[in-house]
């Protein structure tokens, strides 16, 4: 099933995931629709409080970024399959020097910008098993993981440009919250008017 993708503004993306266990209600269920929201929307991740539930479980995909030719034949084959689940993650190091990426997310349609992070990280996690796995990851992977732990811990990425950046899209972020805004995927809308 489809879910319906929370919008910019909307407290459920400002607010710290909590852990969950292995009797978290329909678990195997969330994980299917959330995939196939995350494909629905043509997304390379997608995270829990983008479905409106503060807990700290995200999903990634990067398949879609594998036929970028700017990258070497080594790169596209790491990215092209590379799916998973990461539940009651911690990021333990984040190493090496930032560099810029054009971001975007799915609960901010059509803003990209780009962001600074640093290229390796290292992540333990439990994947849908609930089995524990310490891994480092580097590069796009390592990009978009970053991106979605940013989530579980509350965090847009549009909460790390510089104050400038913030002040010129902030009249396109609130009439993201108000639903002004074309989008061919299913959304939420925190401060749309209801319709009568
Ligand atoms: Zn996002």
């Amino acid at each position: 099933m489809i879910l319906p993708i929370v919008a910019y503004g909307d407290p459920v993306l400002k607010k710290v995931g909590v852990d969950i266990d292995k009797d978290y209600p329909n678990l195997d269920t969330l994980l299917d629709n959330m995939f196939e929201t995350m494909y629905n929307a043509s997304g390379v991740g997608l995270a829990a409080p983008q479905i409106g539930l503060a807990i700290r479980l995200f999903i990634v995909d990067t398949t879609p970024f594998s036929d970028d030719e700017d990258l070497t034949d080594e790169e596209q084959k790491a990215l092209n399959g590379f799916k998973r689940v990461f539940i009651n993650a911690t990021i333990l190091k984040e190493e090496g020097d930032e560099w810029a990426f054009n971001e975007g997310c799915l609960s901010i349609p059509d803003v990209r910008e780009d962001v600074f992070r640093k290229p390796k990280v290292t992540i333990e996690y439990l994947d849908e098993n609930f089995e524990l796995h310490t891994e480092v990851f580097d590069g796009l992977i390592a990009r978009v993981i970053q991106h979605e732990y940013d989530h579980i811990e509350g965090v847009l990425f549009t909460d790390k440009l510089s104050s400038l950046k913030k002040r010129l899209i902030k009249g396109r972020l609130g009439n993201i919250s108000k639903g002004k805004i074309d989008v061919d995927y299913r959304m939420r809308f925190p401060d749309q008017k209801k319709k009568r």
